[in-house]
C-alpha cells in the first residue's frame, strides 16, 4: 500500500499510545458505503465501525436528528428528565420486547452493567450466598477492555500483564452445550454469551445450541445473557441474531450501532423482574442516556422499526456468502457468518490477514484481519450489490 499521507500517520504514531495497529489510511470524509482519504482516494468501508456504522456513514434521518438535537439542548446528566429520554427507553425496550431499559454509554459498559444486574438479581432473586455468584462464559469471547471483562478473556493479548483479575466467571468451550451442563451450579446467576463470536472470527455455533443455552437457564434458573453489541440491530439479517435461533435472552446488551455511528450509546434492555433489582445510587453513568444520544438512539430504533436495514442484510448478505464461497478452496480456507457478516479463512500459505487486509486497501476495499489468517468482513447495511460483486471481486484479485 503506497503512503500517500505519511505526515498523518507519523503524527498519529508519534501522539498516541500504540494500542492498535491501523492500516495506514488517513480518512478524512465519507457517506454511505464509502470514505475518503485526505489524498481523495476512495474506499468501500467493509468493516463499518466494527458494525457501528450499519446506517452507513452519515445516514441523512440520524444526522438530522443529532443536528436538531444539538441545536436544542446536548446534556442533563440523569440528575433530572430530559424531553428525549422516555421516548428513547420506550422504542428500544418495544424493539427488545422487553419491560425496561438502561442506557449507558460503551459496549464495554453495557456488559460491566449486565453483569452487575445479574449478580444483584443472584443474591436478592435467586438466593446466591453473598459473594458466590458465578457467571459462565465461552472460550474465544470478546465483551470489552475493562477490567472485569478482561478477567475472563481467553486471548492473551487482551488479559496478560493485567491483573490481577476479577473473580467469579468459568469459561467453557464455545457452542458445546454439554460444557455449558455440567459448568452451571447452585450459584451461576448468568450465562453470558455472543450468538455469534466476532472478534473470533465470526464463528457460529452449531445449529441448536442457543435453543439448549435457552432450555438449560430457564430450568436451572439463570439468566441468559445475549451480547448483541456486535451481532444485533440487523447486521445478520435480523433484528437480533438470537432470532435465527428462535431464542429470546433475558437480557440484551447493545451498542455499536444504537449510536448510529455518531455517538457511542449503549443500552441494557431486560424485564422489571431483573433490571429492577437496581435502586437510585446503585449504578449510572454521567454520560449515559444523554439528550443527543437519546435523540439518535431514538432515530436507530425508527429505522429499525421499518425492517428494510434487516431484509437488506438477510438479501445482500446471501449474495456476500455466495460470492465468498466461490473463493472457497481458490486461496480461501472457509467461509462463516450470516447476513452482511463474514470471516473468511485465507490459506496462510498465500499471506496473513494483515497482508490481505493490505492488499485489499490498495485496491480501495477496507476491512480488519483477526486471529491469523482470518478476515472479516461487514460492510454498513446499506451497501448495493454491485459494490459487494466489486469487493469480492478484490479479494478474488488478491488471492
Ligand atoms: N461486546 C462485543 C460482542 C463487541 O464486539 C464489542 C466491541 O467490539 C464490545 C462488547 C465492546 O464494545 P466497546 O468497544 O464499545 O466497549
Amino acid at each position: 500500500l503506497d503512503m500517500r499521507t505519511p505526515g498523518e500517520l507519523e503524527a498519529a504514531e508519534r501522539w498516541t499510545a500504540h494500542n492498535y495497529h491501523p492500516l495506514p489510511v488517513v480518512i478524512s470524509d465519507a457517506e454511505g458505503a464509502w470514505v475518503t482519504d485526505v489524498d481523495g482516494r476512495r474506499y468501500l468501508d467493509f468493516l463499518a465501525g466494527y458494525s457501528a456504522l450499519n446506517f452507513g456513514h452519515r445516514q441523512p434521518d440520524l444526522i438530522a436528528a443529532a443536528h436538531a438535537q444539538l441545536d436544542r439542548l446536548t446534556l442533563t446528566s440523569r440528575a433530572f428528565v430530559h424531553d428525549q429520554f422516555a421516548t428513547f427507553c420506550q422504542g428500544l425496550a418495544e424493539l427488545c420486547g422487553k419491560e425496561l431499559v438502561l442506557p449507558m454509554n460503551t459496549g464495554a459498559e453495557a456488559v460491566e452493567t449486565g453483569i452487575k444486574v445479574a449478580r444483584k438479581w443472584g443474591y436478592q432473586v435467586k438466593g446466591v450466598p453473598d459473594g458466590q455468584a458465578e457467571i459462565v462464559v465461552a472460550d474465544g469471547n470478546f465483551h470489552g477492555r475493562t477490567t472485569t471483562i478482561i478477567s475472563f478473556s481467553t486471548d492473551p493479548d487482551a488479559r496478560d500483564d493485567f491483573g490481577p483479575y476479577t473473580p467469579g466467571f468459568k469459561i467453557v468451550p464455545y457452542g458445546d452445550l454439554g460444557a455449558l451442563e455440567a459448568a452451571v451450579g447452585p450459584n451461576t446467576v448468568a450465562v453470558l454469551l455472543e450468538p455469534i463470536q466476532g472478534e473470533a472470527g465470526v464463528l457460529v455455533p452449531p445449529a441448536g445450541y442457543f435453543a439448549g443455552v435457552r432450555e438449560l437457564c430457564t430450568t436451572e434458573n439463570v439468566l441468559l445473557i445475549a451480547d448483541e453489541i456486535q451481532s444485533g440491530l440487523g447486521r445478520t439479517g435480523k433484528t437480533f441474531a438470537m432470532e435465527h435461533e428462535g431464542v429470546v435472552p433475558d437480557m440484551y446488551l447493545l451498542g455499536k450501532a444504537l449510536g448510529g455511528g455518531i455517538v457511542p450509546v449503549s443500552a441494557v434492555a431486560a424485564d422489571r423482574s431483573v433490571l429492577g433489582v437496581l435502586k437510585p445510587g446503585e449504578h449510572g453513568s454521567t454520560f449515559g442516556g444523554n439528550p443527543l444520544a437519546c435523540a439518535v438512539g431514538t432515530a436507530v430504533v425508527r429505522l429499525l422499526e421499518t425492517g428494510e436495514f434487516q431484509q437488506r442484510s438477510a438479501e445482500l448478505g446471501a449474495r456476500l456468502h455466495d460470492g465468498l464461497n466461490a473463493l472457497v478452496g481458490r486461496g480461501v480456507l472457509a467461509v462463516r457468518g450470516r447476513g452482511l457478516w463474514a470471516g473468511v479463512d485465507i490459506d496462510p500459505a498465500l499471506m496473513t490477514g494483515r497482508q490481505a487486509v493490505e492488499r485489499l486497501a490498495a485496491r480501495g476495499v477496507l476491512a480488519k484481519d483477526t486471529h491469523g489468517s482470518t478476515i472479516r468482513l461487514a460492510p454498513p447495511l446499506v451497501v448495493t450489490a454491485e459494490e459487494i460483486d466489486h469487493a469480492v471481486a478484490q479479494l478474488e484479485a488478491i488471492l
